[in-house]
């Protein structure tokens, strides 16, 4: 086995560099956006970005939660800025970005949750350039189910919500997060008719029983496409790795998704739940 300090070598990546990634960069900073690649220190810029997709990351990049995993800072948020939806079309209209991946940070103290600013900047995307598919991954919305709707009607053609990891360990993991609330909220999108999409991170300290129960409780609440990936720790002050998950088991975890009901399972050590979007439509 590898040593839990050191990254096997199944995890290298591309460095980022080339015309298309300083393009991105230059857009990014200009357009003064936020995205979860940069904000996620994820390991595959170069090749995101070298191919000019991205996912920003609205409503600002100060979170109410402090998830053990993520690198987004904690804290009250500050920013509400109505001009983003515009901004945001704008940018990926610059990219010529053909399916879209918008998330945000949770923003608890908003009554509605950040909705509204979530509603126009599907509106905004699909006014602007009406060809581009767009994918959001939303946050959870604390059983604020109207909050949902208004998240979701926008005409996005994909909805993502991730549980992260398994059941048992929400409370170190996702500390203000509740694994039946999630499943919901999974299982309403699913009734309002959308595409409906999860990820869950691995080499957490999750068992491989667990792992095949999180998949029967999406099935059960009407998933249909699962990301895998390796969890990668952004800073020592984050969730430890646990495990470093072996190609093969990801193999393995793809086949028992496509058995227990799953329509589609991307599964790998690099997958992110925005890695390879375009597939999942
Ligand atoms: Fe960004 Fe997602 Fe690509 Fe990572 S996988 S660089 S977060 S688009
Ligand atoms: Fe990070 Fe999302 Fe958790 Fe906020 S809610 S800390 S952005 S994973």
């Amino acid at each position: 086995p590898v040593p839990a300090n050191r990254k096997p070598d199944w995890l290298r990546v591309k460095l980022p560099i080339g015309e298309s990634y300083s393009k991105v960069r230059k857009l990014v900073d200009e357009y003064k956006l936020h995205t979860i690649c940069q904000s996620g220190n994820c390991p595959n810029m170069g090749e995101c970005w070298g191919e000019g997709t991205a996912t920003f990351m609205i409503l600002g990049n100060v979170c109410t939660r402090s998830c053990t995993f993520c690198a987004v800072a904690t804290g009250r948020p500050q920013e509400y800025d109505e001009d983003e939806p515009r901004r945001v079309a704008e940018a990926i209209r610059l990219m010529q970005v053909k399916h879209a991946v918008i998330t945000s940070v949770n923003r608890d103290e908003l009554k509605d949750k950040g909705a509204e600013i979530w509603y126009q900047t599907v509106r905004a995307v699909k006014e602007t350039t009406p060809a581009t598919t767009i994918e959001t991954l939303i946050p959870d919305v604390k059983a604020n189910w109207d909050a949902l709707i208004r998240m979701i009607e926008g005409g996005q053609e994909v909805v993502s919500h991730n549980m992260e990891t398994v059941a048992r360990l929400y409370r170190y993991v996702r500390p203000q997060a509740k694994y039946e609330r999630s499943l919901e909220q999974i299982k309403r999108t699913k009734e309002f008719g959308k595409r409906n999409k999860s990820g869950i991170m691995l080499g957490l300290g999750e068992t491989k029983e667990e792992v095949f129960q999180a998949m029967d409780d999406l099935v059960a609440n009407g998933l249909d496409v699962l990301t895998l990936g390796q969890y990668l720790q952004p800073t020592k002050m984050h969730h430890e790795v646990i495990e470093w998950i072996h190609p093969d088991t990801f193999a393995m975890y793809k086949e028992e998704g496509l058995n227990r009901g799953l329509a589609y399972v991307e599964s790998g050590a690099l997958v992110r739940s925005s890695y390879h979007a375009e597939r999942h439509i």
